[in-house]
């Protein structure tokens, strides 16, 4: 601009055009799929895009999996600025690579970043690079059923400043990760009142760093006491959130005989998961009768609303409460089979085969549609 000497072109958005690739000269052969415990393994490459306030965001390069250079007083290292995505590609039987409704980790990738004053970016552009990323490591995706690749976008804050501001430097990498099949078994949970993950005005919405470390503590802390996971309450009338790193549903029978399945609704104390979100349509396909799920019956009733522990324990004892379960992209579903509440152990049934009817049907469809046995819009070629 010739009067305010500010510079007339937009800062640039991420372009999948630009992209260097460097090959990785020492590529190491996957290991066999039955030794990968999860988030262990990685690929031969990575892609990094580097971003400044005077450029917006720079060339996108793949090249050699490996250490990244951060100076000690890089903000993401002292006021937890980093955000990251989780999502799989899938090898079908017939050889296709699939990812599954991409574009919501795009979107919630976006929101995190806003939340914390990172760069905002073009999804379809980071979306078209990481598709170039696991096309380069493809033989990394291992082909047994229930295996995967996971997906690790991250950003960063990255100003070599100490001094909570927003960035002038960030730095957003993709790391590929290939992972086993999670076999569902009913899992136990302890509804803590100790501490929270989240609050009203806070950021359990979004998915930053910020929300994972404090809860290493109470998962460790659950682990001594015999349980699986964290159940994640609010308030003093105790409303359930999350389970460990999912969404939650659970299951009721009405008096009239209705089932009803409730989760609670998207508060800003709730990560908006996609998986929560897959669960809600299919189940809501189902009602309206445009896409049938065997097993269920036609007549439900799909509710997102507050769920105390009180409902749960009066349903548990009043023999009302059907299933239970967690749901998201690692584990897809996963059944709650026991909850220890203020010294009780609620139980809760989890069907013959250690899944209740509306978690196991959710469950094969979801998993149909992932490794491409069910054709759905959601499905997305590599
Ligand atoms: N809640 C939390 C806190 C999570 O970390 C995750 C995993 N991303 C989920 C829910 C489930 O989300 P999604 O279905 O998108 O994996």
């Amino acid at each position: 601009d010739m009067i305010t000497g500010e510079p007339t072109e937009l800062l640039s958005d991420i372009q999948p055009g630009r992209l260097v690739v460097t090959k990785n000269e020492h590529p190491t052969p996957p290991p066999p799929s039955s030794t990968l415990v999860f988030g262990h393994t990685f690929t031969d490459h990575m892609l990094t895009i580097p971003w400044d306030t005077t450029n917006g965001w720079g060339e996108p390069h793949i090249k050699p999996y490996g250490p990244l250079q951060l100076e000690p007083s890089s903000s993401v290292l002292h006021y937890a600025q980093t955000l990251f995505e989780g999502m799989k590609a899938y090898h079908t039987v017939d050889g296709r690579l699939l990812m599954f409704r991409p574009d919501m980790n795009m979107k919630r990738m976006n929101r995190s970043a806003e939340r914390i004053a990172l760069p905002n970016f073009n999804g379809e552009g980071l979306l078209e690079l990481i598709k170039q990323l696991v096309r380069i490591d493809r033989h990394w995706v291992p082909k047994e059923p229930g295996h995967s690749l996971y997906i690790r976008p991250t950003l960063i804050a990255n100003q070599r400043a100490i001094g909570v501001t927003p960035p002038n430097e960030a730095l957003l990498f993709v790391i590929l990760s290939p992972v086993g099949p999670y076999f569902p078994k009913p899992v136990t949970l302890y509804a803590t009142t100790e501490f929270i993950r989240a609050a009203p005005g806070g950021t359990g919405s979004f998915k930053l760093g910020v929300n994972y470390a404090p809860a290493v503590m109470p998962q460790k802390m659950v682990a001594e006491k015999g349980y699986s996971q964290n159940l994640w309450l609010h308030g003093p009338e105790h409303y359930l959130t999350e389970v460990g790193t999912m969404n939650m549903f659970v299951v009721f029978k009405l008096e009239d005989g209705t089932i009803e399945v409730v989760t609670p609704p998207l508060d800003g104390m709730i990560l908006p998961g996609v998986t929560r979100d897959s669960v809600l349509q299919l189940l809501r396909d189902h009602v309206s009768g445009s896409q049938t799920l065997k097993g269920l019956p036609q007549k439900l009733k799909i509710t997102e609303r507050p769920v105390t522990m009180k409902e749960v324990q009066d349903a548990s004892r009043a023999g009302n409460l059907v299933e239970l379960f967690g749901a998201g992209t690692a584990a897809v579903i996963s059944p709650v089979h026991q909850i220890g509440y203020q010294g009780e152990d609620i139980p809760i049934p989890t069907g013959d085969g250690g899944m209740g009817d509306v978690a196991r049907t959710i469950r094969e469809q979801l998993v149909g549609i992932q490794w491409g046995q069910i054709a759905h819009p959601w499905s997305v070629s590599v």
